[in-house]
């Protein structure tokens, strides 16, 4: 950006992103569903954004998929969608928030920003860094495609 960051005179030329950790109460109306952001907006920490909006959309396709085959997709089905991803997206953001508060804390005292000292050691032994790792990169919960789905196409 060095070559236009001359243009800048002021800092209203600038935009600040807002970054929200929220969700809707319903994520369903007959013949709509929200899933992903759209639904509950997941802010950067830990970089489970993507993820949570990709095991929505594979939730929703085991729950609509058969459903819209055989012609009978209700509102319940939707409803099914967010029964089946609201824990695990709860659960997300609560561990989202928590951090947040955590690092708020630590730059209104002047603390560096990191993990706690004990922390660090207890996720420095071998096993206990995999699972955490394993259980950032799947989530809580995470669905499974259900690979039959996949045998026949939409009518
Ligand atoms: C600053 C920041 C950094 C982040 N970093 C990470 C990260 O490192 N890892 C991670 O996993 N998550 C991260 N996240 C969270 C992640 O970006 C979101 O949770 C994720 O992108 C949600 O995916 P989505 O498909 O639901 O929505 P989006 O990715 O927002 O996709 C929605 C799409 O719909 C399009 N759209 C909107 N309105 C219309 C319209 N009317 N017509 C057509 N198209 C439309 C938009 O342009 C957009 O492309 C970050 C979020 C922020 C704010």
């Amino acid at each position: 950006m060095a070559d236009r960051v001359h243009l800048l005179r002021d800092f209203s030329q600038t935009t600040l992103l807002s970054v929200d950790i929220a969700r809707v109460d319903t994520w369903h109306r007959p013949g709509l569903l929200l899933i992903g952001d759209a639904a509950h907006v997941i802010s950067p920490v830990g970089g489970n954004g993507i993820l949570m909006a990709v095991q929505d959309a594979v939730a929703a396709a085991n729950r609509l998929v058969p459903a819209m085959r055989r012609g009978t997709a209700t509102t319940a089905d939707l409803a099914a969608v967010q029964a089946d991803r609201e824990t695990a997206i709860e659960r997300v953001q609560a561990k989202q928030v928590a951090i947040e508060r955590q690092v708020g804390r630590a730059r209104e005292r002047g603390r560096p920003i990191g993990p706690p000292p004990l922390l660090k050691l207890i996720t420095a032994l071998p096993g206990v860094r995999g699972r955490n790792a394993r259980a950032n990169a799947y989530g809580p919960n995470p669905p499974r495609l259900d690979l039959g789905l996949l045998s026949s196409t939409l009518h």
